[in-house]
């Protein structure tokens, strides 16, 4: 039985985090690395943050999968806690399928 080359495997892991970090830094480019909230730089409190709109719970990441809570639709970029709380749609049902809805048509035209 052949088994992959544990370099290949590893490049791969590695490649799909470079990729998640351009991501983030794309998303915070876009924004110029401004909080979505109140406009302040991202890194006012020191470390940028992108928060996720429908958290990244267990139960969200069940019901919609990693692809839609992870999407970059679904992320702000946020300087702290209190801009954090002000993206969440967790508990607004019908801006939450609004958003999967936005993020699948997206995630369509992008296959
Ligand atoms: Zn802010």
């Amino acid at each position: 039985m052949i088994h992959p080359a544990p370099r290949i495997k590893h490049d791969g892991i590695c490649r799909a985090a470079l990729d998640r970090e351009a991501e983030r830094e794309a998303i915070f480019a876009a924004a110029l690395y401004r909080c979505e909230v109140c406009r302040m730089p991202v890194n006012r409190y020191g470390t940028a943050q992108l928060a996720h709109r429908i958290p990244a719970t267990v139960a969200n990441l069940k019901k919609y999968g990693a692809e839609i809570i992870h999407h970059r639709l679904n992320l702000a970029p946020v300087c702290g806690l209190r801009c954090n709380d002000a993206v969440l749609i967790g508990g607004d049902p019908q801006a939450r399928e609004e958003l999967v809805d936005r993020i699948l048509a997206v995630k369509e035209k992008e296959a």
